[in-house]
């Protein structure tokens, strides 16, 4: 795997494991390649219909971490971002509320957490979204996250 390789029609492997603390702190993030399907999945059943429908560019915020980027962050030790199976996303203009209401409405997903957004603030947090392997039961929670608390649904 190369971090040029196209993943699908709008996104390269290199958007999906970028990560400024990677950089900072010269983790290698290069995920193995028995995960390439799992980031192709994810590029082609996530990224790309929420690029079509909203039509503007955007870059995942984050996407595959391995162990010890995760670590650095602070994620959780069953990260689905490790497995290649989450993604967090924000795109410019758009309200991460709406986002995450169209994700629940149109997309097939394991997870939609709407994380840390702040009523009339609709750029503030993120939509993180998840998406198991083809086989595996995808759970449908729908969350949101604020003040170090999971609530049921999308609250805003
Ligand atoms: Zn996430």
């Amino acid at each position: 795997m190369n971090r040029q390789d196209k993943l699908s029609e709008h996104f390269t492997v290199a958007e999906l494991i970028r990560s400024e603390t990677a950089e900072r702190k010269g983790i290698d993030n290069m995920p193995p390649d028995i995960l390439l399907p799992k980031l192709k999945r994810l590029c082609v059943e996530i990224l790309e219909p929420i690029r079509l429908h909203f039509g503007r560019p955007f870059r995942p915020n984050s996407g595959y971490r391995g162990i010890d980027l995760n670590r650095e962050v602070g994620g959780s030790r069953t990260s689905q971002h490790c497995k290649a199976e989450a993604l967090d996303i924000e795109i410019s203009g758009i309200s991460n509320y709406d986002l995450a209401v169209w994700i629940k409405t149109n997309l097939k997903f394991d997870q939609v957490i709407l994380e840390c957004y702040r009523l009339g603030e609709p750029n503030s947090g993120w939509v993180h979204v998840s998406l198991k392997d083809p086989g595996q039961e995808n759970r449908a929670m729908v969350l949101t996250y604020s003040h170090r608390t999971y609530s049921e649904g999308l609250l805003a």
